[in-house]
């Protein structure tokens, strides 16, 4: 038997910061904000994930059907479910502290992300990204706060100074050089800050949105 109950609850919006921020996530670091803090995948989650890998290369030279095959298979679901719980705190975390800081929070779009940065590290750390922008959105929506999603391309490609975009502004991993005025800045910084740019025309402005903001009302993606 499964029980299952929703309730409507009246939002309860917190009182406005008149901050905004761009997130971009990444690999890493966890994330990146446009005021410039790196957050840092959490120490005890890095270490679970190292202990999941160790335990599934263990269970992989596991002879089939035998009982230390089966052993090993436990231990790596109970790994699983571990790290599970370890990143989903995290997450509440890490959302939870942008709400209250912020009245606008805004980040990549996931369903294109994979098209525009179109690498495997990235499409791996996706699952955990879904998690963490549904929890934003959650927690927006019941605080009276405004997330919103945008086309992540070009963001990590485009000088925030001037807005000359092309490939060759990047210089490395983590380097972000402008090869037309010279900016230059952390790649993933500057690329919050473009997230949180493109945001801001869907919020138009940003007065007229604290005005309107009520308990009811319920915003994001
Ligand atoms: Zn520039």
């Amino acid at each position: 038997w499964y029980v299952s109950y929703v309730c409507e609850v009246e939002a309860a919006p917190l009182p406005a910061t008149s901050s905004q921020v761009g997130v971009d996530v990444g690999t890493t670091w966890f994330c990146i904000t446009s005021d410039g803090e790196f957050v840092e995948n959490p120490r005890h989650f890095q270490r679970g994930m190292k202990r999941l890998r160790v335990a599934q290369r263990t269970l992989s030279r596991r002879k089939r059907g035998s009982n230390r095959r089966k052993k090993a298979k436990a231990a790596v679901a109970k790994l699983h479910r571990k790290v599970a719980r370890q990143r989903l705190d995290f997450h509440h975390k890490t959302a939870a502290k942008l709400i209250r800081e912020n009245d606008l929070v805004a980040h990549e779009a996931l369903n294109v992300l994979g098209m525009g940065k179109g690498n495997l590290a990235r499409s791996i750390h996706d699952v955990g990204w879904g998690q963490f922008f549904s929890l934003l959105s959650l927690k927006a929506a019941s605080a009276g706060r405004t997330v919103i999603a945008v086309d992540p391309r070009y963001t990590s490609q485009t000088c925030h100074e001037c807005g000359h975009a092309c490939r060759e502004n990047r210089i490395g991993q983590a380097k972000f050089r402008c090869v037309n005025c010279g900016h230059t800045a952390n790649a993933d910084h500057n690329a919050a800050k473009n997230i949180l740019a493109r945001a801001l025309p869907s919020v138009q402005n940003v007065e007229v949105m604290r005005g309107l903001r009520s308990p009811g009302l319920q915003s994001g993606e």
